[in-house]
């Protein structure tokens, strides 16, 4: 007796292999496997499988016909399991087992890659701007088309831009429901436009929205979502998406592949992709569609918009940051760090270690947990460049560290590098820049 997993549904959550007290299931390269040797049919796996993958085979004599080609029964192995995994089915020695040996790629119905385009109170978040000149990138290395997709109220003045940034087709839903935003309708048309049309990836700006309804669409389509990517491509071979993203506290950079479901889903944060050239007057087809919902059929209410005014909201568009860190040693310190910003006009913003100093609030904070920016011109002073630092700054136009430690890994992403005393060097450079700048030297 065994349990018969349907590779076509089990979306690899594991559940199962938790809930196996005989220990006969197992995770193989992302799907659930039972070892028949184990199995004793208690079925409770069965019960915490969100996708009833799962299935009792319970005639032995049946399992050993269902083994063999073409047993022409309900319970066929050769549909349900991948053809390496029969043999662990029939109990040889363990190989190595890949559950997925076709990935699903776009050949079967799931083609194109997709932007989502946040538009929200007449105005569009730039990062679905910057992830259109991704998309390209990933577009052309599958060699499927681009487009936009725009959901919300009156939003024909989007369309045009989204061609202008490069998509060659555009969905949009618009509608008056979705004139403020909110979790369900939005996820509702969203995965009614993914499910209509079957795109192959999707990409969203990690912001508010984004991080809220992308993975409630991940869970309508039943896939998997790669939050807060900092690079994205395209496997030479298979065509997957390659997304990479900090992992285990940031210490390691971790490529995840969604292989068995799609669409492929990820978010990326604003000023992670470098801005595409806008180029006016570029066209291409636009797709409305219906959106069959109405106001009373969803259960949250917009009553007031009230706009944020975190200091973040400037951080990320700031174009010269002085960030400060802990080798600043004390909040009264922090006076050599603010002369040096009024000097140049510059936003001061900081490490992790200073805003948890409390030297700085958390929307100061540059990085992983923080706002991620991409300035003119990054001067960190007193920072070690920590990774989840650097995810948040390493793609400024132009860093320069300040560290008395020559091996700081803030120097390694550094275009100038000055190793020596900040309490000597910051004084000396912010009255280097305020006698040029009073005698009207640019450089
Ligand atoms: C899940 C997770 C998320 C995180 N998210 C973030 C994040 O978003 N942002 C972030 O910044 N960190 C983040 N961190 C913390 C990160 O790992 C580091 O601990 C933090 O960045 C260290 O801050 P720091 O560089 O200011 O301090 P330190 O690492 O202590 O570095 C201080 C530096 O100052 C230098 N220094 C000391 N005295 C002087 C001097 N007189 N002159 C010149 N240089 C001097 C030292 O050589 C040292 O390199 C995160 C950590 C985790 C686990």
């Amino acid at each position: 007796m065994t349990v018969v997993v349907d590779k076509t549904k089990c979306i690899g959550c594991g559940a199962c292999v938790m809930e196996c007290s005989l220990e006969a299931l197992d995770l193989i390269d992302g799907l659930a496997v039972a070892d028949v040797k184990k199995c004793k049919e208690l079925g409770s796996c069965l019960k915490v499988c969100p996708t009833n993958a799962l299935s009792l085979l319970n005639r032995p004599e049946q399992r050993q016909e269902n083994l063999a080609p073409d047993a022409g029964s309900k319970y066929n192995f050769k549909d349900t399991l991948p053809d390496s995994v029969q043999d662990y089915a029939q109990g040889n020695e363990k190989k190595t087992i890949r559950a997925q040996v076709t990935p699903v790629t776009g050949g079967d119905g799931w083609s194109g890659v997709w932007v989502i385009i946040e538009y929200n109170n007449g105005k569009v978040a730039p990062v679905a701007w910057e992830l259109l000149g991704e998309g390209r990138k990933l577009a052309d290395a599958i060699g499927c088309g681009l487009c936009g997709v725009v959901t919300g109220y009156q939003v024909d003045a989007v369309i045009p831009e989204a061609f202008a940034y490069g998509a060659e087709k555009v969905y949009v839903i618009d509608h008056p429901v979705l004139k403020d935003y909110r979790t369900e309708p939005y996820a509702e048309a969203i995965t009614s436009l993914v499910r209509k049309y079957r795109p192959e990836i999707i990409l969203m700006g990690a912001t508010s929205m984004g991080r809220d309804v992308f993975p409630a669409v991940a869970t309508k389509m039943r896939t998997g979502l790669t939050a807060d990517c900092t690079v994205l491509g395209i496997d030479p071979e298979t065509k997957l998406l390659q997304q990479t993203r900090p992992a285990f506290g940031g210490n390691i950079m971790a490529t995840i592949l969604c292989r068995t479901s799609r669409p492929q889903m990820s978010t990326v944060r604003p000023r992670v992709m470098e801005m595409p050239e806008r180029v006016e007057g570029r066209t291409g087809d636009v797709i409305r569609e219906e959106f069959g919902f109405n106001e009373s059929d969803f259960r949250t209410k917009v009553l007031e918009f009230i706009p944020s005014d975190a200091k973040s909201a400037f951080l990320d568009k700031a174009e010269i940051i002085v960030a400060v860190g802990l080798g600043i040693g004390a909040k009264r310190n922090m006076v050599l760090a603010e002369e040096l910003a009024d000097v140049l006009g510059a936003t001061l913003a900081g490490s992790r270690g200073a805003v948890e100093a409390g030297w700085l609030t958390h929307d100061q904070q540059v990085g992983q947990s923080g706002i991620t920016v991409r300035p003119k011109v990054y001067i960190s002073i007193g920072i070690s460049g920590a990774i989840q630092h650097l995810v948040g700054m390493e793609t400024s136009d132009f860093i320069i560290a300040i560290n008395n430690d020559p091996e700081a890994s803030i120097l390694k992403v550094a275009n100038y590098g000055i190793v020596g005393d900040l309490f000597q060097i910051v004084p000396a450079l912010t009255a280097e820049f305020k006698k040029r700048l009073q005698h009207g030297v640019a450089n």
